[in-house]
């Protein structure tokens, strides 16, 4: 098993020092989140992302807009957060209504101030192999990799998903540790072969249950990147309808959340295998946590070390 929740414990501690340290020096490390509309998933992460900032010492605060904002207003309000000296750290809380406005976003936010990691510079500086800001979900997995010594350098990684904010920038930090990366996608061919071949295999599709053991080499390091709301055992795969914990999570709850990888089935050949929940996402917020200091401390010259 392959828990993410330990380290991120440890990630924001880690945080809650430095924002102190930071506080005494003025004004906390502060947040915004901008949120458009009214989903209730982007709801949740967004108020999970809140109070972690909070308990770790940060200011936080969410700016809501209707979900038929104009994208104009939309950018204004970044721009507004963009100009504001108190605030260091401003995420837009993702999915946008497409994918041209979600680019236009990425472009606005000042990449001092850009703590998802998502503007063109820092995915930039990321791809040359300097990164300033890494986006949270691959940078949390790294760490979760490296704290538990599954070696990466001459190993065959495979990422599937080339998603801007998980696949690619995962598939460079992997690189960025000497690992040999094959990035696969919705065009790969057979792949559950290609992923046989990975010492490390990073799942980020959005599908749930599609990463079976036919896809696992034994021993692999699996890392399950994938949150899907399941509100049926009918709209579950066969796969994950025989699990004990999904059928009880929908019997008692009426929905489940799942990963792409069907854990059940997974669990008896990889070595390393993160749950859902409890697995990625808890490390997500724990480098946003980490971002948000970072980027205190870039923007005020003279804080402490
Ligand atoms: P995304 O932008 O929708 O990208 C999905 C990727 O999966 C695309 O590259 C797509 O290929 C590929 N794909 C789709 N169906 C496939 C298939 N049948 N075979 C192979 N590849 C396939 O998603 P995302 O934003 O990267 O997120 C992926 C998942 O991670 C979602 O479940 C999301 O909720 C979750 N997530 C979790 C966290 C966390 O903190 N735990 C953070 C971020 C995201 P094409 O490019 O060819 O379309």
């Amino acid at each position: 098993m392959l828990a993410g929740l330990p380290l991120a414990r440890r990630l924001r501690d880690t945080v809650r020092i430095e924002a102190e340290a930071i506080a005494a020096r003025g004004l906390p490390p502060r947040l915004r989140v901008i949120l458009v509309g009214d989903n209730p998933a982007s709801e949740s992460y967004v108020a999970a992302k809140v109070k972690a900032a909070r308990e770790a010492g940060c200011l936080a605060e969410t700016i809501r807009l209707p979900s038929d904002t104009p994208a104009e207003a939309l950018l204004a309000e970044i721009a507004l957060a963009n100009q504001r000296d108190d605030v260091d750290g401003i995420l837009v809380q993702l999915p946008l209504p497409n994918q041209e406005l979600t680019r236009r976003v990425f472009d606005a936010l000042d990449p001092l101030k850009d703590v998802d990691g998502f503007h063109p510079e820092n995915a930039g500086l990321l791809h040359q192999g300097r990164p300033r800001f890494v986006p949270c979900t691959p940078a949390g997995i790294l760490e979760l990799l490296e704290e538990h010594g599954i070696a990466l350098a001459g190993r065959r990684a495979v990422v599937i998903g080339r998603s801007d904010i998980v696949g690619k920038p995962m598939a460079s930090l992997l690189t960025s540790r000497d690992a040999t990366v094959t990035l696969c996608h919705s065009r790969t061919r057979n792949l559950p072969a290609v992923c046989r071949e990975a010492d490390v295999l990073v799942a980020a599709i959005g599908r749930p249950g599609i990463v079976t053991r036919e896809f696992v080499r034994e021993g692999a390091a699996v890392v399950d990147v994938g949150m899907n709301r399941l509100d049926s055992a009918e709209a579950a795969p066969e796969g994950l309808r025989r699990s004990a914990r999904i059928r009880k999570a929908l019997e008692e709850k009426g929905r489940a959340l799942v990963g792409d990888v069907d854990y059940d089935d997974v669990l008896p050949v990889a070595g390393w295998l993160t749950p859902v929940p409890g697995g990625v996402g808890p490390l997500t917020v724990a480098k946003l946590l980490e971002n948000t200091v970072k980027a205190a401390r870039l923007r005020r010259p003279g804080l402490p070390e």
